[in-house]
């Protein structure tokens, strides 16, 4: 057992009425044993909440490097909710029937802070839940990216595009990395039929984003909240597409439950794209600031376009995202501020 410590509600403390597990609510039969790596992360927390109160066992695996304990704090009284502090890049012996792997940091400032590490992440990561699925005959899907298509030469992306990564940049620890996994992901389901679904997510935000990450959703509405200027990359004309973390979380969930045909790569994300300034627009108009919009240089090999092509998504999972960016902002500023941002830190040296 290389695990670390599980952190888990004492088992003396019975849940409240409210958090018991009803038959009646659930069916026992459909109920899993699911493992989320990453969880305690922006999108792992929400997807471990939604888990949860279906009523599935859920153990969350995380090693903290990109967000903290708070996020999944409400759910430790659950007994149905276990929390793991462990690094993926080591392996961790569990027994499970589905697992989603999110365990990487996403935020290119977070990213590269420690690239040999992020590759690692992704690599060896992908390994270890591999083999877990392999022996456990589990079902795993891997959390990939839009930045396999890199700086893509095709618009809208489909999942046939094969992109235009620059394998030498700034950027190619992450993307790489991903791309590495997704090639693991398909060796192991040919070599080993294990079961495995690939989803490639595009830029997707909302609450418990983590303030300083970097990214674009959540340095202009910290910058905005307190009056700062507002640092637009380059021109501000390269676009996005922003999907909400709430459709985003029903669209893996849609993918797992899929039938074993679906092995992906699939799409997910909103097809609606915005310039980088339309989305600083938006912010300032939203949040009554009275902040400027000032221009810094444009990072190395940012893309200059992005948006998913959806149809499989549609077609498949019967999915298409509802919030648009207008109403996904409101709840996101709302919760920023709600927050403490002094209780958010760095990402933890960790080499
Ligand atoms: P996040 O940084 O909030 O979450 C990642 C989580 O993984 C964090 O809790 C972090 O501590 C954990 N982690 C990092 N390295 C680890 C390791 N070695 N071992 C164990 N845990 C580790 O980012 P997020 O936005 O929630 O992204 C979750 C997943 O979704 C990532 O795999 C990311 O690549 C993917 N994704 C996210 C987006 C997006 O826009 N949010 C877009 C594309 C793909
Ligand atoms: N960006 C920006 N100002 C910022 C942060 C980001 O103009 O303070 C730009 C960034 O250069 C990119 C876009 O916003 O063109 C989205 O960046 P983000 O880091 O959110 O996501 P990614 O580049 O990974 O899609």
């Amino acid at each position: 057992m290389a695990c670390g410590a599980v952190l888990q509600a004492s088992a003396n403390t019975a849940p409240r009425p409210h958090q018991r597990r009803t038959p009646a609510r659930f069916d026992l039969s459909q109920l899993k044993r699911i493992l989320v790596t990453g969880g305690a992360g922006f999108l792992g927390s929400h997807l471990c909440e939604r888990l949860v109160s279906d009523g599935h066992d859920v153990i969350c695996l995380d090693n903290f490097f990109t967000s903290q304990k708070s996020n999944v704090a409400h759910l430790l009284p659950r007994s149905n909710f276990e929390l793991i502090r462990h690094d993926i890049t080591l392996p961790c012996w569990l027994e499970v029937d589905e697992i989603y792997n999110l365990a990487c940091p996403a935020a290119p400032g977070h990213y590269q802070y420690n690239p040999i590490k992020t590759m690692k992440t992704s690599v060896m990561g992908a390994i270890n839940v591999l083999g877990m699925a392999k022996r456990c005959r589990a079902k795993v899907l891997q959390a990939s990216t839009s930045e396999v298509y890199g700086d893509p030469e095709v618009h809208p992306q489909a999942e046939s595009y094969r992109g235009s990564v620059n394998t030498l940049g700034p950027r190619a620890c992450y993307d790489e990395g991903k791309r590495a996994a997704e090639t693991l992901f398909m060796d192991y389901h040919r070599a080993n039929r294990v079961n495995v679904r690939i989803v490639r997510i595009f830029n997707t935000y909302g609450p418990r984003m983590h303030p300083f990450d970097g990214r674009a959703v959540s340095n202009f509405i910290r910058q905005a909240l307190r009056a700062e200027d507002i640092t637009v990359f380059g021109d501000g004309s390269q676009t996005r597409s922003f999907c909400y973390r709430d459709d985003l979380v029903e669209a893996i969930i849609r993918t797992m439950n899929a039938p074993d045909t679906l092995i992906g790569p699939i799409n997910i994300g909103n097809p609606g794209e915005f310039t980088i300034r339309e989305l600083a627009e938006l912010v300032i108009e939203l949040t009554g600031s009275k902040s400027r919009i000032i221009s810094r240089p444009l990072p190395q090999d940012d893309p200059r376009q992005r948006r998913p092509d959806i149809a499989l998504a549609r077609k498949h999972l019967d999915w298409e995202p509802k919030v648009s960016l207008r109403e996904g902002l409101k709840e996101t500023i709302d919760w920023f501020r709600s927050i403490n941002m002094g209780h958010y830190r760095a990402p933890t040296p960790n080499y």
